[in-house]
């Protein structure tokens, strides 16, 4: 296989390795297109948590050429799929249970195991999903997004008519809002930079409130003066966590969602005093199924965002120059790759 490696941070370069199925039940697939999220550049920028060198790419779709023995689960040579970016690492205790959602060390694409910029993969036949012809290579490419918020949407227990804050219009803000609207809650859009608002408004998103010293009222007025007891931070957002503790009620749930794991802070002393209950989602493990459901029903407008998308062949100076700054702009840290010759 062919693709471009981060080889340290700020150094990007093509790469070829030798790839060779290793049972009978794997396929390979040519991937065609890469979508980089803003942890890619991340990682290209330099991430103390990443052995380098590394291939870059979250998420890549493609199509099946090749499968490995008798066992090919039904797939077949030309057949569109999404090859999962995150699986258990079948190595650590819980893995050793059976108990692989709670994996102690998931294998990340384009973190701790090589991502999908490149032009072929082998992967194992159940870390591989088909995708139906309702879903469009475009809103594959949002199934990973689809899927956290999907998990998001469990871990703060959601009700119907029940609101929910979120913090943060980054892409992942965005679907997890438009997901709340699916599931029949209603989510009110936080975030500090307009751009990103009005993305969100574009999407369907119709509480949309900017981040200013009257942000706790104006919740205050939707939520009947209770504030929300459903909030979720967005960690991809860079926005400061003490909104999202002020818009929480008391004994709120809150829960910290995203990509990454960047530095954050959070002041336990409001935490304390509300009797704030938190949890976390960092990884999509289990839910691409179940996300390609939810976008095959059209339940996500995944055509408001505009993210650039180049040939692979251009794709060194690009990422250069999008490694540069990480944009809090929703999609601007975010580029799509058309996967041809490296
Ligand atoms: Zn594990």
């Amino acid at each position: 296989m062919e693709g471009l490696q981060i080889t340290a941070p700020g150094a990007i370069s093509t790469t070829e390795k030798k790839e060779l199925f290793e049972n009978s039940s794997s396929v390979k697939v040519k991937i065609t297109k890469t979508l980089l999220i803003q942890e890619d550049f991340v990682t290209f920028c330099g991430d103390p948590r990443v052995n380098y060198p590394i291939i870059p790419g979250r998420v890549g779709i493609g199509k099946v050429i090749e499968t490995s023995g008798d066992n090919a689960f039904g797939f077949e040579r030309g057949m569109s799929v999404f090859v999962h970016p995150v699986t258990n690492c079948g190595k650590c205790f819980e893995c050793a249970k059976g108990d692989f959602k709670h994996c102690a060390n998931f294998n990340v694409a384009g973190k701790n195991v090589d991502g999908f910029l490149r032009d072929f993969v082998i992967a194992e036949n159940d870390c591989v999903s088909l995708l139906p012809p309702s879903v469009s290579e475009t809103e594959a490419l949002f199934i990973d997004h689809v899927a956290v918020s999907d998990r998001v949407v469990d871990a703060i227990n959601l009700q119907k008519g029940e609101h929910v804050v979120i913090v943060g219009g980054d892409v992942l803000g965005i679907i997890l809002a438009q997901l709340i609207i699916y599931y029949q809650g209603v989510p009110i859009l936080v975030d500090n930079n307009y751009k990103n608002l009005e993305l969100a408004k574009n999407a369907g998103v119709y509480h949309t409130l900017f981040a200013d010293n009257k942000i706790e009222k104006a919740v205050a007025e939707l939520t009947g003066a209770r504030l929300a007891g459903k909030v979720v931070y967005m960690t991809g957002a860079n926005l400061n966590t003490d909104i999202a503790l002020k818009l929480a009620s008391n004994n709120a749930t809150v829960c910290l969602a995203g990509f990454g794991s960047p530095n954050i802070r959070i002041n336990f002393n409001t935490a304390l005093l509300k009797q704030l209950n938190f949890n976390c989602v960092t990884n999509s493990f289990g839910r691409y199924d179940s996300a390609i459901n939810i976008l095959a029903n059209k339940a996500i407008d995944t055509d408001v965002f505009m993210i650039k998308t180049i040939k692979s062949e251009q794709a060194i100076p690009v990422i250069c120059d999008l490694g540069k700054n990480i944009s809090y702009n929703a999609c601007e840290s975010m580029l799509v790759v058309e996967n041809d010759k490296f």
